[in-house]
This record gives C-alpha cells, structure tokens and sequence, in this order.
C-alpha cells in the first residue's frame, strides 16, 4: 500500500535535507529524486516541512472521496481534534454549513468516536497482563507505524482495539477502490465498443447510400457477410437504418 507521504520527483534537487531530517531512515537518494521507502515511513510529516522545493506532499485523497459522493451511501465527514487551532477564523457553524455544500451528508468530531471504543477499551485493558505495561494507545496513526516497523518489542504494549477499527475501515475503503477500479476498466471497453459501433455504422451507412443510388428501389435488408456477425456488429446495421437482416452463406 502505498504511505501518506510522495515525492514530486521534477521538482527534488537532491538536497538531502529530508533524508538527513527523518527520525526513522525511510528515505533513499535515487537516481534524479529522494524516494520515500514506504514500508519504513510511519507518516510524521517531517519532510514534507523541511523540503524547501515542496517536493514531499501529502496523498491527495480528494479524487477518492469525490467519486465515494458518487456513489449511493452518504459520505460523512469527520473532524480531526485540531480542526479549532486551523479555522480559528470561522464559527464552528460555518464549518459545518461549508462542508455539508460540498455534498458531506453528515459532519462529526473524531473525539466523539472516543464514546464508541471507550467499552472495548476497557475490556482490553482489564484483560491485558500485568507484564504488559504500560500500555500505549493506539489512537496516533504514527505511534503504531513506529511501533510496528521498527520496535516490535513494543506490539504488547500496544492497546489493538483503534488499530483493528481503523484496519476495517481501510479493508472497506480498499475494496471500495478496487470496484472503482473495474467499473473505470468496464467503462474504457464500453467507450471503446461504442467507437467501434459507431465507425461500422457510418461505414454501413455510407454503402447503403451507394447502393440505394445505383439500385433505385432499394431493399432495406442487410446481409451478414459469409454470416458472421456479432452484438456490435448488430447494433451498427440496426444503427444504420436496415429493417431486417439474416445471415449470408459461409464461403469455405
Ligand atoms: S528535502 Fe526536498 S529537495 Fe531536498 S532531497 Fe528531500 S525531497 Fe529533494
Ligand atoms: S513522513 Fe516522516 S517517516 Fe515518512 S519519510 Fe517523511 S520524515 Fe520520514
């Protein structure tokens, strides 16, 4: 899976400033760019600030999230804790109003989430060992990377009931990426089908045209040649004006 983090490789001078500033070496100088080792990366967001030339961006999730308000579910928007410290300048009413006019069905505060694992947390703590402690949370997505991809020692002390939640909702939001994606494929071939048919039509058309001059009383009944045909194929000479067609003999 790719991390939250790219590099705009034209716009990398090869500063080395980001590779010196990652607290865990997940960077490495290619060839013409310094390229993020994403199995390493735990997402601080350190070299997106320290890189002078904004070669390092956040993942643009926009296109993901505009074709889920495609789609038949209502998509909701939650708020990070911090939203308050980044519009300071707005009421939290107008927030709201400006996200439901993009078309979020509904809006909600990340800390109100804290109300629906508080049980499960408790559950997991009470039943942690003692020899465990302390345990840590598993609420900042940087935390867990961190502990995951480079102290293993700590995936005890680590409380799993977030994590597990937020690697659902990943699973389904994955899935819901991997149908877009075929819907996308199965658009390309209509698109190209249609083409096609089209181009067959005008083709079949045009001889129409001809024969009809030449002929004078012309019959409007088309003939698959050595009668092969398929559903393209079909749709052109229907497409094309001919009112019966039936099938020629096959040439051997
Ligand atoms: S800090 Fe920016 S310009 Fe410098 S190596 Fe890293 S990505 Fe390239
Ligand atoms: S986001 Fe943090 S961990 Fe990932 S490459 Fe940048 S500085 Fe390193």
């Amino acid at each position: 899976m790719k991390g939250p983090i790219t590099t705009l490789r034209e716009r990398c001078r090869k500063c080395y400033s980001c590779v010196r500033n990652c607290p865990v070496k997940a960077i490495k100088v290619d060839k013409d760019h310094a390229e993020i080792i994403d199995s390493r990366c735990i997402g601080c967001g350190i070299c997106v600030r320290v890189c002078s030339q904004q070669a390092k961006v956040i993942a643009d999730s926009i296109p993901t999230v505009q074709s889920l308000m495609q789609g038949p579910d209502p998509v909701i928007a939650i708020l990070g804790s911090s939203y308050p410290a980044f519009f300071n300048d707005i009421r939290p009413g107008q927030l709201v109003a400006g996200i439901k006019a993009l078309g979020f069905s509904e809006v909600h505060e990340g800390a109100s989430g804290v109300e629906l694992i508080r049980r499960a947390y408790q559950t997991e703590i009470e039943n942690q060992e003692k020899s465990a402690t302390p345990l840590i949370s598993s609420h900042c997505p940087a935390i867990v990377d961190l502990i995951e991809h480079h102290y293993p020692q700590l995936l005890r002390n680590l409380l799993k009931t977030e994590k597990k939640e937020r690697q659902k909702l990943q699973d389904e939001l994955d899935q819901r990426e991997t149908e877009l994606d075929e819907m996308e494929k199965t658009s390309e071939l209509w698109k190209a089908e249609k083409k096609e048919c089209m181009r067959l039509r005008d083709e079949i058309a045009g001889r129409k045209e001809v024969l009809a001059a030449r002929l004078g009383n012309f019959l409007p009944v088309f003939c698959y040649p050595s009668g092969d045909y398929n559903a393209t194929l079909r749709r052109a000479v229907e497409a094309a004006g001919f009112e019966a067609h039936g099938l020629g003999r096959r040439h051997r």
